[in-house]
């Protein structure tokens, strides 16, 4: 087929056909150098979505991303590098504390991360409320950090993975998220580019995450499996559940203040839980540790202040104000109006309606409705209950931060709506479904 009309490759799309590599080839490459406008762009985008994309394509799309920009290389860093990327939840600050926590270890993370999207929150806007903190790195800036202090979170820049940059901005503001295919490949184009000994993947299930079943979970954990297998590269993916906020902040700057009260080992629970099975994960495959030691030696980290010191370290190298560490609360931006959340009636919490938390934080501000959408940082939401919590009316639950009192009140609301209460057994879902590998 003749690729030069970009239109005939969407109408293929839309009309179910299976695109060729040079079909998809020729359309990234357009919508990169600017030759295919956002408007078409976002026809393909619908059209992958509700047709899909075949592994065929999707192996040719995510090669088309990674050829968009340069590939990054770690070598002779005398340390095992790791990558560690989530598919997208709610309070999901596992990065935040993952990165410093494996660097301590004798890791070294390298890692490319994405912004808010859809109702998700996104690792790059949480470390950019930290004043000054840059995430455009270039690949030389991330490989001398990643030798010099063991990690480094930057963005996809106009020399690396470009191309997803520009479509997960345009899917986030067009309805055009939750497709197995298109996160695979943007997941993976991420990984693949960052040449690193291992890859980590965090496949999100449940209320609050895109895929909102295990088992559609697992297909898009096979899915970004089947593509590491095609480059040749290590991965151990983890289904781990979404369907309540993995820790309590859905914001940005609020986000980071619980990453330092686990870095400080302060704050317990699912959020550090699953932080420390990846640390475990990671240096059971790259160091060759045995499991409980591995888990043992990253839960010592967190608690001993080591993790922290390679947080602060990282936060500097990479131009933020190094006291988040020391006063978080006093160095990040703040809201204007916090009001606290109580709960209304007495029960047991059955189920959270996480995904409405998360559209909840994004209506105060902390996330992103329109591409070019300018997020705030300081606002978002505190939730400290969880499924099988008993609540009593009037019992403080968390706080909203916002900027004015009426975005208080409709989060407020929202949050309470989210929650459903009963009475008897609850079960409380398991926080990590399964390995793959
Ligand atoms: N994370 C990504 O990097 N891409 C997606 O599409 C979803 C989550």
């Amino acid at each position: 087929m003749n690729v030069k009309d970009p239109r005939q490759i969407v109408a293929a799309k839309r009309d179910g056909r299976s695109l060729d590599d040079a079909e998809v080839e020729a359309f990234i490459e357009g919508y990169t150098d600017g030759s295919i406008t956002d408007a078409l762009a976002s026809a393909f985008l619908m059209a992958c979505l509700i047709r899909g994309l075949d592994a065929g394509e999707t192996l040719a799309l995510t090669r088309a991303l990674i050829a968009s920009g340069d590939t990054v290389r770690f070598e002779g860093l005398g340390v095992p590098t790791v990558d560690k990327h989530s598919t997208g939840g709610v309070a999901d600050g596992v990065t935040l504390v993952f990165a410093p926590l494996a660097a301590a270890l004798g890791m070294a993370v390298a890692k490319l991360s994405g912004r808010g999207l859809g109702h998700t929150g996104g690792t790059l806007d949480k470390l950019e409320s930290i004043p000054g903190l840059r995430t455009d790195r270039s690949p030389e800036e991330m490989r001398r950090q990643v030798a010099e202090i063991g990690c480094a979170v930057g963005a996809q820049s106009p020399t690396l993975v470009p191309a997803d940059g520009m479509l997960y901005a345009l899917r986030d503001a067009t309805a055009t998220v939750p497709s197995i295919p298109l996160i695979a490949a943007s997941v993976m184009s991420k990984k693949l580019a960052v040449e690193t000994d291992l890859i980590l993947l965090d496949v999100k299930a449940g209320s609050g995450a895109f895929m909102k079943t295990v088992p559609d979970a697992l297909s898009l954990a096979e899915a970004c499996r089947d593509l590491a297998r095609g480059w040749g590269r290590e991965a151990r993916i983890a289904v781990t559940d979404m369907d309540q906020p993995l820790g309590d902040a859905v914001g940005n700057a609020l986000d980071i203040v619980e990453a330092v009260q686990v870095l400080r080992g302060e704050h317990r629970g699912r959020l550090r839980d699953l932080v420390v099975a990846f640390a475990e994960r990671g240096a059971q495959v790259t160091l060759g540790r045995d499991p409980e030691v591995a888990a043992a030696e990253a839960e010592r980290a967190l608690d001993d202040g080591t993790a922290l010191e390679r947080f602060r370290l990282m936060v500097e190298a990479q131009g933020g104000d190094p006291k988040v560490v020391d006063d978080p609360s006093g160095t990040l931006p703040a809201a204007p109006v916090v009001v606290p959340i109580e709960a209304v009636e007495v029960g047991t919490i059955t189920a959270i309606a996480t995904e409405d938390i998360g559209l909840a934080s994004g209506m105060l501000g902390a996330g992103r409705i329109r591409k070019a959408d300018v997020i705030d940082p300081a606002v978002g939401i505190v939730v400290h209950c969880k499924i099988g919590d008993r609540l009593e009316a009037g019992q403080p639950i968390g706080s909203v931060h916002a900027r004015s009192h009426d975005d208080a009140r409709d989060a407020v609301e929202r949050v309470l709506g989210a929650l459903s209460l009963g009475e008897g057994p609850v079960s409380v879902p398991a926080l990590v479904h399964t390995w793959l590998e």
